[in-house]
């Protein structure tokens, strides 16, 4: 298995620029481009980086600079993670912004908080809301398009809230960067250019092509300096009355009317819905993970997130697996126990995960889909060659009326960690789904299309119904793990991390996590190994970062394997003896600044 840093510069100048040339002519993606998430770019070269005291690491530099600025200036972590999310706003509009949601965990030195300002389905919507009228599912990319997607955002309401409750320095102050950078422009980026030009959705909505197209529907071409008035307008009304200004008032109007008046299947989505959001505040899951060196305690985000649940089942099988048949990371046997334990993690997030004000957790409790003994009993399961299939657990023996959820496409978002001169830390996610959400772009900014993130088949065909369907008012199943880890014996902070990439987010996050704490990397090196995992379905690796010899080497264990691009974007920081350190993602262009 190579890693990024272990390859010669010359292999690795090679790599880049065979990269940029596919860049320049995409090859058309197999089936695998269904779960992958936003395009490749080029690859950037990624140093991570030494701080004595503070960083904070986002997918684009001006953000990451941005929050280093809140830092210098006596900010929490917490306020630099307001500050970087309405900069990615401007500068990253193809993954998070003001029409998006997300989730947050803060440690504030005692406690992990999580606030959860995912997207909610209108009150107007039924189980129905993603079939023809020949009760078929809809094709994804007409559904992802359409005003019916628009979830009621999140985002800025519960940074807000958190804000209030954590925050030093003034809300006004933290979006006053980005309303710079909307208002006099900032430079295209290699990534931004690529997307925009592969993009075969955005150039048709007006405004969209307006802002980010040339007049002859060219996309801007790098280092044009981007300009967006409207969105420096709706950033000063934020700056000065809050998340009211985006949920009342002429911009939550204008939401609603390019919801319901959406050229392709409108949607429900009123201002009383706008009006009515609330973020909601929930315990951090966590677990522990003790490793030869250090037992750690990994927190991340219960649901409507599938994450944390996901991860961490992926890492507890694996050690439990290993731990009698120990196995070299990256060698052919450990790949196979990985993908073997991944398959059964992905069919119980199929069948139980879900919003949790609607759909109780198995055995009355989401953590005993972590329990040392169910871990125990399910690592059976795994043998010397794949199964054929991989079934779903029954925690606690507990019978469960539910479907599985076939697996959809998720693509779009963003990722941000922060750690502030007093120890308190941010793991931010934040999305608007697919890449550039629905394409609507609303008083300069995109609306998302969060909601093809629910099952489009409410029912299996005995009736039984899918724990994630489409119903009023509930929340997405989502994939985004946005995770802090601690030392459990001091309960000190060890490292915040997380990562984009739809379903896919669950491994970029169980690799690093893998990397940093079992394998001893540093973030970078972690971020860099190359990245693999299945959704159940065939076993993705990363296109040409593994031997010829491995993908044989699995195939002849059974599994079906795509090499595939895999664009993970994470973000890591972690706390040593003498300060942090930082890595961003060398397959798309985060930075990690600091002091
Ligand atoms: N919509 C996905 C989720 O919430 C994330 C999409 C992505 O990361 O690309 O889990």
């Amino acid at each position: 298995m190579q890693t990024l840093s272990n390859i010669p510069g010359l292999l690795l100048a090679n790599l880049l620029a065979a990269l940029l040339v596919a860049c320049s002519h995409p090859p058309p993606l197999p089936d695998a481009a269904a779960i992958a998430p936003e395009a490749p770019s080029a690859l950037t070269q990624q140093h991570g980086g030494r701080f004595d005291r503070q960083a904070v690491a986002a997918a684009h530099p001006l953000a990451a600079e941005a929050g280093a600025a809140v830092l210098r200036a006596g900010g929490h972590a917490v306020d630099a993670a307001v500050a970087v999310q309405f900069v990615l706003g401007v500068v990253e509009p193809q993954s998070s912004g003001l029409g998006g949601g997300a989730f947050l965990l803060v440690h504030d030195g005692r406690t992990v908080h999580a606030y959860d300002g995912r997207e909610t389905a209108p009150r107007g919507v039924d189980e129905r809301l993603f079939l023809g009228p020949d009760g078929r599912p809809l094709p994804f990319d007409v559904a992802v398009t359409s005003g019916r997607a628009v979830g009621v955002p999140g985002a800025v309401a519960m940074l807000e809230l958190a804000h209030r409750r954590h925050g030093r320095l003034p809300w006004a102050r933290l979006v006053e960067p980005a309303i710079r950078l909307a208002d006099e422009g900032f430079a295209v980026t290699p990534r931004l250019h690529t997307l925009l030009d592969q993009d075969p959705h955005l150039r048709s909505h007006p405004a969209a092509r307006q802002l980010y197209y040339d007049a002859q529907g060219q996309a801007w071409p790098v280092g044009h300096r981007l300009r967006n008035p409207a969105l420096a307008d709706t950033l000063r009304h934020i700056a000065r009355d809050g998340a009211r200004a985006l949920h009342e008032g002429h911009i939550a109007t204008a939401i609603a009317q390019a919801v319901q008046g959406h050229p392709q299947l409108p949607g429900t989505l009123d201002e009383q819905d706008l009006r009515g959001y609330q973020p909601r505040v929930r315990a951090a899951l966590c677990h522990p993970l003790p490793t030869p060196e250090r037992r750690y305690r990994v927190c991340g985000f219960p649901p409507p997130s599938s994450g944390a649940i996901a991860v961490g089942q992926i890492l507890g099988l694996l050690q439990a697996a290993t731990e009698t048949t120990p196995a070299h990371p990256g060698s052919v046997a450990w790949l196979h126990t990985y993908a073997e334990a991944a398959r059964l993690a992905f069919a119980d997030r199929a069948l139980y995960l879900a919003d949790p004000d609607f759909v109780p957790p198995p055995a009355g409790d989401w953590h005993s889909l972590l329990a040392p003994a169910y871990l125990r009993e399910r690592v059976r399961l795994i043998g010397p060659h794949a199964r054929p299939d991989a079934p779903a657990g029954r925690p606690g023996s507990t019978p469960t009326a539910l479907a599985p959820m076939a697996e959809q496409p998720e693509r779009g978002t963003s990722h941000v960690s922060v750690v502030d001169a007093d120890g308190h830390a941010v793991a931010l996610t934040t999305t608007i789904e697919s890449a550039f959400g629905t394409r609507t772009l609303v008083a300069g900014f995109l609306l998302n299309n969060q909601l093809t993130d629910f099952s489009f088949l409410p029912h299996d065909r005995q009736g039984r119904p899918v724990a994630n369907r489409v119903e009023p008012g509930k929340r997405p199943r989502s994939s985004m793990a946005p995770t802090l880890v601690f030392d459990d014996t001091t309960g000190e902070l060890v490292l915040s991390t997380g990562s984009p990439g739809g379903a896919m987010i669950i491994h970029y996050t169980a690799k690093a996590l893998h990397g940093m704490l079992v394998q001893g990397l540093t973030p970078q090196a972690a971020i860099d190994l190359p990245n693999l995992g299945t959704t159940g379905g065939p076993l993705l690796l990363e296109q040409g970062r593994f031997a010829p010899a491995t993908a044989s080497g699995l195939r002849a264990l059974g599994h079906t394997v795509q090499e595939v691009p895999l664009t993970s974007g994470l973000q890591a920081l972690r706390r040593q003896p003498h300060g942090l350190e930082g890595g961003a993602d060398p397959r798309r262009e985060g930075a990690v600044a600091g002091d």
